[in-house]
């Protein structure tokens, strides 16, 4: 049987226990006239409530500073084609997305090496200035060869003269890649990609990393889990009872590279650990060259908004606007379009309360909702534009 028919809601069954247990009702009386619907509930699944709350609804649809989207996969590697790019967003529909929504340019994390990046600068970058930005990204089947530290630094020099502005890592480092022949993980923190750091922060590359996931995919998928709906829909998400590191583990180790190389820029791509804000300040304030973008993580964010709002006030310097948008509907949180942006824009601009944080009828990564930051204007700057520019040392 389908693991979630077991999880089934049946709120008028729910009361009369309730009721019943109080010595209310006997057994088989129900709660008022309703009977309860077939099978004594409905799948939760099903359960899309709607919220009573009379409070303010504000439409942001343009941000109210020019925007860099930090965070987007407008190209991928093509699968099975190391050094190859598909591409995942057309050109030409960002572009009017972006006009609409004042977004001045979009940064395209996954922008592969080798021939797959030269196309991805041509079709983006060089085909309309200043509107994209791309990124290089490792070339992970060669890791476990003697040559690669060599190898690898040598790639980030060609991809920046290609017109890479940047460095991405995906969390394969840490999680899935593995060394060849023994089929150990390889650390994230392996002196094997020392060279790469450097030479990155040598060419004033950024590092966007995203290292380990949500917190919740490190434990059972359980009735505890507060992801369980998320994992049940993506159950190769969890990392939970196989030989993975634990989140901490892989946190320190990417701490350990940032102390290793001052010199270089990090950008810790989902907050670095969203659930965890008191963690995070403390890797802030420990690492002068660490920042966090805040793609994918509004619903964290937005469901600790007074944490939150502190955060963005100590660290208005160090925080830039990223969604991580593609174009898969099966994660409606990153979905690329104009509704994804209103709602990120409604997060930081308004305080309004208690809305969605994805455009989809049910919360997509835990069922909760968020609320906004009402952030000032010198922040919003910041956060919108100049932190990103800055990194990147593009033309204010
Ligand atoms: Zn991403």
């Amino acid at each position: 049987m389908n693991r979630r028919k077991w999880m089934t809601l049946g709120a008028i069954t729910l009361a009369a226990g309730r009721a019943q247990a109080q010595g209310r009702l006997a057994p088989g009386q129900t709660t008022g006239n309703r009977q309860p619907p077939a099978g004594g509930g409905i799948p939760l699944e099903q359960y899309e409530p709607k919220s009573m709350l009379h409070v303010p609804q504000t439409r942001v649809p343009r941000s109210r500073f020019p925007v860099i989207d930090f965070h987007t996969h407008i190209t991928m590697t093509s699968d099975g084609a190391p050094g190859k790019i598909q591409f995942d967003l057309d050109p030409a529909k960002c572009l009017s997305v972006m006009d609409r929504k004042n977004i001045r340019t979009m940064v395209d994390l996954t922008g592969s090496y080798g021939e797959g990046l030269r196309q991805a600068v041509r079709q983006l970058s060089e085909a309309h200035p200043g509107r994209f930005a791309v990124f290089t990204e490792p070339v992970w089947t060669k890791a476990s060869e003697p040559d690669y530290p060599k190898f690898q630094a040598d790639q980030i020099e060609d991809a920046h003269k290609a017109g890479a502005k940047g460095l991405k890592i995906l969390k394969t480092l840490g999680l899935f890649l593995r060394e060849q022949g023994s089929n150990r993980l390889v650390r994230i923190d392996d002196p094997r990609f020392d060279p790469m750091w450097e030479v990155a922060g040598a060419l004033h590359m950024p590092i966007a990393i995203h290292v380990s996931d949500p917190e919740a995919f490190f434990l059972p998928i359980d009735r505890f889990n507060e992801r369980w709906e998320e994992l049940h829909a993506h159950p190769t998400w969890s990392f939970h009872g196989r030989d993975f590191p634990g989140n901490r583990e892989l946190q320190e180790a990417r701490r350990n590279v940032m102390r290793r190389h001052p010199r270089t820029q990090f950008v810790c791509l989902h907050v670095a650990d969203s659930e965890d804000l008191p963690y995070v300040s403390e890797c802030l304030a420990s690492h002068p060259n660490m920042s966090v973008d805040i793609a994918a993580r509004i619903g964290e964010l937005g469901r600790q908004p007074r944490m939150s709002r502190k955060f963005f006030d100590k660290y208005q310097d160090r925080i830039v606007f990223g969604t991580d948008a593609h174009s898969s509907p099966s994660t409606p949180q990153q979905l690329f379009g104009e509704p994804l942006y209103e709602i990120y824009y409604r997060f930081l601009e308004t305080e309004d309360e208690y809305f969605d944080y994805a455009p989809a009828p049910v919360p997509p990564q835990g069922r909760w909702r968020i609320d906004g930051l009402g952030l000032p204007e010198q922040v919003l700057r910041k956060v919108y534009w100049e932190n990103a520019a800055r990194l990147m040392a593009l033309p204010s």
